[in-house]
């Protein structure tokens, strides 16, 4: 265990560490976002461009060096995703990059739009010659990753860092600009969904490198300097290319989607959900009914949602929605044609899903004319947690176990819920209580322990916050012996609603 005498010499050997790896704290800039916070609904959602999108690039200052630097790395992106860089000689882009402010940092994606036209969207604090190429290209890339709406991923929810806090706390107070605010928002902090959309990569070029001094396992992650192959698999999701469309064609219908918007948490006929809107260019469908559809998708496992009760489905039995459209000339444009989505009508249960959706235009033969790329969201209605970890220390100087569970819950801030070990014999009988002091109403030995997350999602992981069941040996009630005993975690919501459970764990206990 940490103590304040071995932690003293940790951080010094820790900064002298970090000097040499160039530990380069980059501040993600993401400005206020709507939460409704209510029990039910879509918490974040990608800021990503319109796939396609050829974003302008302008520099507000640097040197010609500077410039050639972010203009030979930030273009790797361009290789995944369909979306390209176009620097500007002057004038003003749609990404804007300084490099004389402290630091390095970047607006999230569309939030670069909310930035005054005359302000940096970027900062590359760090381009300059003591950098290795490796570490120029590792800080281009990662900014620019920001830009096309990459979060950092060592704030992934899935990422149950346990941070070694008063050394991380030491190692980033020493930069200007810094407190203590700053890094429970840059590095502790989860967040509210996985918006990175996929399972933890800590190779990810969006990873803050991390030394084992700053972890309590001693769990480390390198000085990523390329990306990896999870964050080109995203960034292809994310920004997929399109078909190729004719370019000059006179008979055949044809369509170019433009930019995709989602209003989530709205109401519509007294129903919560969410509204698809939708741009496009539509060419030779004068009079022609068309279909504009919606089709919904677990991005976990890449699975259709199946419709059950054919109120908002696809011929085929899938969750979709949509709506129809005559266009009233050749060439048409249509600006936010919309279409309404149920939450109720994705017919999933209590709990928060990570989900993707796309749209699609059909002629009236039911042809595909054009499909967009992935709008990745989640979603979460109730109390839910996807796992609960343990770690358990049997304590003989304190004669009992302590068990602390580990698991992120979600939408139960301000909800005191319950955490219960139950204790069982090596065949699954539970144990059975003699005095009512730690047990179930049924007798069964376990100890409860009350807590109330703070936030929409809530990460249990062991730091110093966090709560642990303790259960005093002599109320296992067993006679001396050997035992070969079992137990669980079970979480429950504030009405004893079940959230989850752990699985079994086994361990030997002596009674004397
Ligand atoms: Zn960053």
């Amino acid at each position: 265990m940490f103590t304040l005498r071995r932690s003293l010499p940790a951080i010094a050997l820790l900064l002298s560490l970090i000097s040499r790896a160039q530990v380069q704290p980059c501040i993600d800039v993401r400005t206020a976002r709507k939460n409704n916070g209510a029990g039910q609904g879509v918490y974040d959602f990608n800021n990503k461009w319109t796939p396609g999108t050829t974003l302008q690039v302008s520099f507000i200052n640097g040197t010609d060096w500077q410039k050639s630097e972010v203009k030979q790395y930030a273009p790797e992106w361009s290789q995944y995703a369909n979306v390209k860089f176009q620097f500007l000689a002057q004038g003003t882009g749609d990404i804007r990059v300084s490099f004389d402010k402290p630091g390095s940092y970047s607006f999230i994606g569309v939030d670069a739009k909310n930035r005054l036209t005359t302000e940096e969207t970027m900062n590359l604090g760090w381009i300059n010659t003591s950098r290795t190429e490796a570490q120029l290209k590792s800080v281009i890339l990662h900014e620019f990753g920001h830009t096309l709406g990459l979060l950092h991923e060592h704030m992934n929810p899935m990422s149950n860092i346990k941070w070694n806090k008063p050394v991380v706390y030491a190692y980033y107070l020493q930069y200007d600009g810094w407190d203590k605010d700053m890094v429970d928002k840059q590095v502790f902090e989860r967040y509210s969904v996985n918006m990175t959309n996929k399972s933890y990569d800590p190779k990810s070029i969006m990873h803050y490198p991390i030394p084992a001094s700053f972890t309590l396992d001693g769990y480390s992650v390198g000085e990523n300097d390329d990306l990896s192959d999870n964050d080109k698999k995203l960034i292809g999701e994310l920004y997929p290319f399109n078909k190729e469309f004719p370019v000059e064609n006179k008979t055949t219908l044809w369509s170019k989607l433009q930019d995709l918007n989602i209003e989530y948490n709205v109401t519509e006929n007294g129903q919560l959900g969410m509204r698809i809107k939708q741009n496009f260019l539509i060419y030779n469908a004068q009079s022609r009914k068309c279909i504009l559809a919606v089709y919904f998708y677990n991005a976990d496992d890449g699975k259709a949602l199946i419709d059950h009760n054919g109120i908002q489905a696809s011929a085929d039995g899938k969750v979709a929605a949509f709506t129809t459209f005559t266009p009233g000339y050749q060439n048409t444009q249509y600006n936010n044609l919309s279409v309404f989505m149920p939450y109720d009508e994705l017919e999933l249960g209590n709990g928060s899903f990570r989900l993707k959706c796309y749209v699609a235009l059909f002629d009236p033969d039911l042809k595909v004319i054009t499909s967009s790329g992935y709008q990745y969201f989640t979603f979460s209605q109730g109390i839910s947690s996807k796992e609960v970890k343990v770690e358990t220390k049997f304590s003989d100087a304190a004669q009992q176990i302590e068990i602390t569970p580990i698991f992120t819950i979600e939408g139960a801030k301000g909800i005191t819920c319950h955490a219960v070990a139950y204790f069982y014999d090596d065949n699954g009988v539970p144990l059975k209580d003699l005095n009512n002091l730690y047990a179930t109403r049924d007798g069964t030995v376990s100890s409860t322990v009350d807590f109330t997350p703070g936030y929409p999602t809530t990460v249990y992981n062991n730091n110093q916050a966090d709560f642990t069941i303790n259960l005093p040996y002599p109320e296992l009630h067993l006679s001396k012996g050997n035992y070969r005993l079992e137990y669980k975690v079970v979480l429950f919501d504030d009405k004893w609603n079940k959230i989850v459970s752990s699985s079994l764990f086994n361990f030997t206990f002596t009674q004397n």
